[in-house]
């Protein structure tokens, strides 16, 4: 056990990001006693304490100290401007800041805007954008329900999160610009004492395996033995594959780990190569 204060790291309370951040620290081995309503939980075996928080104070409490860590969407750090430094992409939470329109516009371009009210959540975002692409428009913010401003009269189009596009299809909207695309990110308090440091290197270390292992498929097949070498050339494994000889002679069984994005071509050219009973097993974790 450490003497040290432990690593702080703030969590969305309630909202799209909260269960697989928690879910995250829970692939990592850390086990937090959940008091439901509770705003600070301790980890039971790391040193890392977990603030629960609404996600758009997360950037600015990272960036004061009141958080050394904390999990949060890309989209709410560039709108907060608070100086965080970013450590990973956590793979979920993935939407896109985006522009829309009446259903009925017919879009012609950016240029469109122009002299347009928009209705946002993410004014600097947006004013960043407009004015990088010379555009003047006057944004409005507002701070929830966005996508039904244009009904209301309250503004021509509007900038809002998307990731199926069903909410702004039922308000009678079309996304017609990506302005960022966003996913859930660790961020980290710039210049944090060795001793965080060194506790969150070892988080990182964790989530680096859990990342790698989601990505990565375990797999054993049963080849004859002349065809082992052709099969280990498709197979090159961590190393290389782990060949292990069957009860009937002349057969091998050969172990090996495989990236999912390209799972599917390398079967078809294992069964090509000769190799049979192919079983694929998904992995918990991975080191390097
Ligand atoms: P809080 O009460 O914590 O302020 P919120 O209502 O602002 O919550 P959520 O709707 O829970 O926030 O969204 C949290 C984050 O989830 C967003 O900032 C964004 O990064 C991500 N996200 C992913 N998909 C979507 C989506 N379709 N709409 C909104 N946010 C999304
Ligand atoms: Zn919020």
């Amino acid at each position: 056990m450490t003497t040290d204060q432990p690593l702080k790291i703030a969590i969305q309370k309630s909202g799209r990001l909260s269960d697989d951040s928690r879910q995250l620290l829970r692939e990592c081995g850390i086990s937090i006693q959940n008091g439901k309503n509770a705003l600070i939980a301790r980890a039971r075996n790391f040193p890392l304490e977990v603030l629960y928080l609404r996600d758009d104070d997360i950037p600015q409490y990272v960036a004061d100290g009141t958080a050394d860590v904390g999990i949060v969407g890309q989209n709410v750090v560039a709108e907060a401007g608070f100086e965080v430094a970013e450590v990973r992409a956590l793979g979920f939470g993935g939407c896109r800041l985006s522009l829309a329109v009446p259903k009925s516009v017919d879009y012609p371009g950016l240029h469109w805007f122009e002299g347009k009210k928009v209705a946002t959540s993410y004014p600097s975002i947006l004013s960043r954008f407009l004015s990088e692409k010379g555009i003047r428009a006057e944004v409005h913010t507002i701070s929830g329900s966005v996508e039904i401003a244009p009904n209301i009269g309250l503004a021509d189009g509007i900038a809002d999160l998307v990731s199926s596009g069903s909410t702004l299809f039922s308000n009678g909207l079309k996304e017609v610009e990506v302005i960022m695309h966003s996913e859930a990110v660790l961020v980290a308090r710039p210049h944090l004492p060795k001793g965080k440091k060194a506790m969150l290197d070892k988080l990182v270390f964790r989530i680096d395996a859990v990342q790698r292992a989601a990505r990565s498929k375990y797999v054993v097949l049963n080849a004859p033995n002349d065809r082992i070498e052709a099969i280990s050339r498709i197979l090159p494994g961590m190393k290389s594959p782990t060949v292990v000889p069957l009860a009937r002679p002349g057969w091998s069984a050969l172990h090996s780990v495989i990236n999912e994005d390209e799972f599917w071509e390398v079967i078809d050219e294992l069964k090509a190569a000769g190799a049979q009973g192919i079983l694929v097993v998904p992995i918990e974790k991975m080191i390097y």
